[in-house]
């Protein structure tokens, strides 16, 4: 693998794009008057990054504002992610699309995105273990932090019972369904790169068994859970830290100038100033739940999530991932789910809370909900309790959801408006991240060519 990637055309994505992992611009030679525009991005986490680095590799100049970088110290939203690759629906059906029907963006427009960012981070992954096996000459020695491993997510009902008919309260069945026949639309080396099985956890009279030597191996047969099945597949999973300074320092030694300044209230009354103070074209809004302010979008919300990260204890595999529905309300929706991923070979991340509306991070290990999520955890997979106790943190986070899904569009305010929005991205941040670059950037292309919005509040692809 060179140091070059190529993002293929998709159906939402008509072109395919380069991107480089070095300072090297692919497409400058070819899009010389895009060095005389300016696009002006709000926000530092991953979606501001990874629109920066697609406008730059398009020979663009990029500059980033943000009020906050990404810092061991004090992680940003992209770094607390569990930074689990999921098909969407994400989460068990509680971190569900949030208005299937009515919004920005529909299930179409987050699968589409979460193809091309698997793609992404599949190449990535390749790329990194090159440099592991000390093969990286061509490819450079700095790592994204992306590996392709194995999700095991379970359900409490068999899937071969279900109908397939969209099920309000499980969409992880439909789901499942889709995974297994995904359609002629869907790219077939996708499916098999996906690589789907199933496994049934329940025998005909109740009893417990499992087909896979990991969950034999692993799952308390005597656990509350009640699963029924699983279905495995293979998921890039990111160690957020590392990804967040790749990105970091590529886009600076591409070109973009980083200014920390925090913009308060309404972006569009900061627009003129903005475009004139930076000599910018266009500004994108990645501000995660900050959009909630810049945007006046009073439909942004947090959900409140923490994980706590623990060293691999002895006996957990470092390639496998757990997700399951850990508490079923009355009314059949999932209340609570069990969260496993490894950030990378020596600590998994095990969660997870998802609070509605709670904008206090003030969780400790101690919180009682913090502790009953580990004891869920450890329920389920009793080889966590030799995690070593004095190397446990706790992370904390504010998913930037939207009771309106995924927002990729420009502002259509005013029909001359030159503000790209890319925020709402929920529980899914990573797994959308790529796909949503790629169509916050052609949006920016089509409003520097028309130089007027399309007015299209719904996103296209
Ligand atoms: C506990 C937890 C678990 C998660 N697990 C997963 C997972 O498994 N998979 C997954 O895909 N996603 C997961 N997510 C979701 C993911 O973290 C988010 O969707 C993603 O980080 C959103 O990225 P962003 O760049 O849009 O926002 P952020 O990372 O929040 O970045 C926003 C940036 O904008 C800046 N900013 C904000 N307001 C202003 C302002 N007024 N002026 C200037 N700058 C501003 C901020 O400083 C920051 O740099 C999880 C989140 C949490 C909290």
């Amino acid at each position: 693998m060179a140091t070059r990637l190529t993002l293929k055309p998709t159906s939402g994505q008509l072109a395919e794009i380069q991107l480089s992992t070095t300072a090297e611009i692919p497409e400058r030679a070819h899009k010389t008057q895009n060095r005389f525009r300016h696009i002006l991005i709000i926000g530092g986490g991953v979606s501001g990054l990874m629109t920066a680095w697609i406008l730059l590799d398009k020979g663009y100049r990029v500059t980033i504002l943000s009020k906050a970088w990404a810092s061991r110290e004090r992680p940003l939203t992209s770094q607390i992610a569990g930074a689990l690759w999921e098909f969407p629906p994400g989460g068990c059906g509680i971190m569900e699309i949030e208005t299937p029907l009515f919004g920005y963006s529909a299930v179409e427009h987050y699968r589409e995105w979460a193809m091309q960012s698997f793609e992404f981070y599949r190449l990535m992954a390749e790329r990194d273990e090159l440099i592991s096996r000390g093969l990286g000459q061509a490819v450079g020695t700095e790592k994204f932090g992306a590996k392709m491993k194995t999700l095991f997510q379970f359900f409490r009902q068999p899937i071969e019972a279900t109908t397939g008919v969209h099920d309000r309260h499980d969409p992880h069945h439909d789901k499942y369904h889709e995974v297994k026949t995904l359609d002629q639309s869907v790219d077939s080396s996708f499916r098999d790169q996906l690589n789907v099985k199933y496994h049934v956890m329940t025998d005909a009279q109740g009893g417990k068994k499992t087909n896979s030597r990991v969950l034999t191996d692993l799952v308390d047969p005597k656990n509350q859970f009640n699963v029924a099945c699983a279905y495995q597949h293979a998921a890039p999973m990111i160690d957020t830290d590392v990804a967040m300074e790749f990105l970091m320092r590529l886009v600076q030694r591409k070109g973009a100038v980083l200014e920390t300044r925090e913009i308060n209230g309404d972006i569009r009354l900061h627009e003129a100033e903005l475009l004139n103070a930076y000599n910018a074209d266009i500004i994108v809004n990645a501000t995660g739940i900050g959009a909630r302010e810049l945007a006046t979008d009073g439909q942004i919300f947090p959900v409140r999530g923490a994980v706590k990260k623990i060293k691999r204890p002895a006996g957990y595999p470092a390639d496998a991932a757990f997700l399951l529905p850990a508490q079923v309300n009355p009314d059949g929706s999932v209340g609570k789910t069990v969260f496993i991923v490894p950030r990378n070979d020596d600590t998994l991340v095990v969660g997870s809370i998802t609070q509605r509306n709670n904008w206090e991070l003030n969780l400790s290990l101690d919180s009682p909900e913090v502790k009953a999520m580990w004891e869920r955890a450890t329920e389920f997979l009793p080889v966590l309790k030799n995690a070593d106790r004095d190397s446990q943190s706790l992370a904390q986070g504010l998913r930037p959801f939207s009771h309106l899904n995924v927002r990729v569009s420009p502002d259509s305010r005013a029909n001359t408006c030159r503000i790209v929005h890319n925020y709402g991205h929920g529980g899914s941040g990573w797994t959308l991240a790529v796909g949503c670059a790629r169509t916050c950037v052609r949006l920016v292309e089509e409003l520097l060519d028309t130089g007027r919005s399309a007015n299209a509040e719904l996103c296209r692809l």
